[in-house]
C-alpha cells in the first residue's frame, strides 16, 4: 500500500475499516462482468481499504483526510452497477454506505432517506407508514441502495408510467458533501440535481435523498404469450398508451428468450413464444382484460399472480425484466452479453422491427416500455451473442446508423456510456467540488483528457496495472 494511503487509513482508524484482502476485493467489484469488454480490462481492479461511515460527519472526515493525503475515494452502495461504476480503478479508499440506511421522514408523496438504504427496505417503510411506495426502482430492488440507484442507475420498474429517473420531479432533493480541504455540505434541487444524479460519485458524495412517492398497490404480475413478435411489441406499446390502465412494468421478450432462459416459465411456453411481462394495478384489471380482449395477435395470459396456478411459481415478474433478463441468460449461456438501445417515439416500433430484421437471432430483442416527455417509447436491453469486440462495436455502429442510439454498457466512463460527450454541469461541479480529482478517478474523460476524440475506446492512464493484484 502506498505510504499516503496507509497514512490516510491510520488517520481514519477510529472508524469501521475493513482491509482483509478477500473482503476488500469483493467490495472492489460490481456486475461489470456482464461485459466481456470490461471483464478483460477491469477484472484485476482492487481497492486498498474500505471505510464504512456511520454519519454525514464521518463522510466529511473521510473526504477531508483523503483530500489531504490525495487518496482516491470510490463510493459504494451495494455494488450492483453494470459498468464498473463502483470499481476503484486507481485503488485507494472504498467508501461503503452500508451503515447510512435511515428512513428519516415520510410525508404524503415524499420520503427523506439516507443513501445506503436498500430500495426494498425503503418501500417496506413507506408502505407500512402510509401505503406509499417508490415511483420507480431498479430491478435489483432487493439488493441495491437508493443512493446507488440515483448516482448510477437510470430508470426501471415504474418507468413505463413515470419516465426516467432524471426526468424532472423524479428526484426532489439531494444533500451532497464535497471533496475539498474543508468539505462543504450542499443541498441540490431542480436544475442542480443533474450535477450529481447519474454522475457515478465522481463529483460529490450524496448523504441524504428526498424522493417522490406514489400510492402502493398489490400489483398483479402477469405473463402474456404471443406467437407473433410484432403483435407482442404492439400490445405492450399500446398498454403504455392506455391512460386509464395503471401499470408498473411492461416488458417484451423475443422468442426464444423465455423458453431458453426463464426456467420456471419454460414449461408454459414453446420455443416460438414471444412473452410480455406486466405489473398491473389490481383496480385496473378489468380495463386490462378488456384491452387484452381487443388486442390482435391472440394474446394468451399464461400467468396471473392473483390467480396462481403454476406448480413452481415464477417469483416477481420484474426480476425477469431490465438487467435481470441478461443475468438469467448469462446463467444459461456465458457467451451472452447485452446492449442498451433507445427506440425513441414516434417510430420506435418500426425501428425495433428493422433492427430485429437485421440482427436476430445474433441479437434478440428485450424491450422495456418507458415514457419520455410523456410519450411511450421503448428501451432495449438486447441480448447479444458475443463473438469478438470488433463485431460488438460493429453491431453498435449499425444500430446508430439505423437511428437507434446506444448507451454502451461496454465502457466504464460517463461519456462513452452516455451520449459520447461530457455533461458540462457535472464537469463544472467536479472542478469546484473535487479540485484534486480524488472522487472515483477514471470515470469522467473530460476531467482527465478534455481533448479526447472518441475515435476508439478510452483507456484511463491511472488504471491499476494488472500485475499489482497478484502481489
Ligand atoms: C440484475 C441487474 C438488474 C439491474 N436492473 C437495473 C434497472 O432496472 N435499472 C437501473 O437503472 N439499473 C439496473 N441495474 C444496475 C444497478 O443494479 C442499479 O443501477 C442499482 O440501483 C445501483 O445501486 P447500487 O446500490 O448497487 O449502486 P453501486 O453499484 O454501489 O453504485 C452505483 C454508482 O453510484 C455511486 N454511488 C453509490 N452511492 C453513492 C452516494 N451515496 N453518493 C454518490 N455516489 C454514489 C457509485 O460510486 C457508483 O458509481 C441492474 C443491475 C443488475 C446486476
Amino acid at each position: 500500500m502506498k505510504a499516503s494511503f496507509a497514512a490516510a487509513k491510520a488517520a481514519l482508524s477510529h472508524m469501521e475499516i475493513d482491509e482483509s484482502p478477500v473482503s476488500v476485493r469483493s467490495k472492489s467489484r460490481d456486475f461489470f462482468w456482464y461485459s466481456p469488454v470490461l471483464k478483460a480490462r477491469l477484472d484485476h481492479v482492487v481497492g486498498d481499504f474500505v471505510v464504512a461511515p456511520r454519519s454525514e460527519a464521518e463522510v466529511i472526515e473521510v473526504l477531508r483526510v483523503c483530500h489531504a493525503h490525495e487518496v482516491p475515494v470510490t463510493v459504494r452502495g451495494a455494488g450492483t452497477g453494470n459498468y464498473g461504476q463502483a470499481m476503484p480503478l486507481a485503488g485507494g479508499c472504498i467508501l461503503h454506505m452500508k451503515n447510512m440506511v435511515a428512513v428519516k421522514e415520510i410525508h404524503p408523496g415524499r420520503v427523506v432517506v439516507e443513501p445506503g438504504c436498500l430500495l426494498r427496505d425503503l418501500d417496506a417503510a413507506t408502505k407500512a407508514h402510509s401505503g406509499q411506495e417508490l415511483r420507480m426502482f431498479s430491478s435489483t430492488w432487493a439488493t441495491a441502495t437508493i443512493g446507488g440507484f440515483i448516482a448510477g442507475g437510470s430508470g426501471g420498474v415504474g418507468s413505463c408510467t413515470w419516465g426516467a429517473l432524471r426526468d424532472l420531479g423524479n428526484i426532489i432533493r439531494l444533500r451532497v458533501v464535497t471533496a475539498e480541504a474543508e468539505p462543504r455540505i450542499l443541498e441540490f434541487r431542480g436544475e442542480e440535481l443533474a450535477r450529481v444524479s447519474h454522475a457515478y460519485g465522481t463529483n460529490g458524495i450524496i448523504t441524504e435523498i428526498e424522493m417522490p412517492l406514489a400510492p402502493a398497490y398489490d400489483w398483479v404480475d402477469l405473463f402474456v404469450a404471443f406467437e407473433d413478435f410484432q403483435a407482442a411489441a404492439a400490445y405492450a406499446d399500446g398498454l403504455g398508451d392506455e391512460p386509464g390502465i395503471l401499470i408498473k412494468l411492461a416488458t417484451v421478450f423475443e422468442a426464444p428468450v423465455a423458453f431458453d432462459y426463464f426456467q420456471r416459465v419454460k414449461p408454459h411456453v414453446n420455443a416460438g413464444s414471444h412473452l410480455v411481462g406486466l405489473m398491473v394495478a389490481p383496480h385496473a384489471m378489468d380495463g386490462f382484460m378488456t384491452y387484452t380482449g381487443r388486442a390482435g395477435g391472440a394474446p394468451r395470459i399464461i400467468w396471473r399472480s392473483d390467480r396462481p396456478d403454476w406448480t413452481k411459481e415464477p417469483g416477481p415478474v420484474f426480476e425477469y425484466g431490465w438487467n435481470h433478463t441478461t443475468l438469467r441468460a448469462l446463467k444459461v449461456d456465458p457467451t451472452i452479453t447485452y446492449l442498451q438501445v433507445r427506440y425513441g417515439h414516434p417510430d420506435h416500433l418500426a425501428k425495433v422491427m428493422a433492427i430485429r430484421e437485421k440482427f436476430s437471432p445474433e441479437v434478440l430483442q428485450h424491450l422495456e416500455v418507458m415514457k419520455e416527455s410523456g410519450k411511450t417509447m421503448m428501451a432495449g436491453l438486447s441480448l447479444v451473442k458475443f463473438t469478438t469486440e470488433a463485431r460488438l462495436d460493429e453491431i453498435v455502429r449499425i444500430h446508430e446508423d439505423m437511428g437507434c442510439m446506444v448507451f454502451n454498457p461496454h465502457r466504464y466512463t460517463l461519456e462513452e456510456g452516455g451520449r459520447q460527450t461530457v455533461d458540462d454541469r457535472q464537469l463544472r461541479f467536479k472542478q469546484e467540488a473535487d479540485p484534486k480529482g480524488i472522487l472515483n478517478p477514471g470515470k469522467m474523460i473530460a476531467w482527465d483528457d478534455p481533448a479526447w476524440g472518441y475515435d476508439r475506446m478510452y483507456a484511463y492512464q491511472g488504471l491499476q496495472a494488472p500485475v499489482r493484484a497478484a502481489e
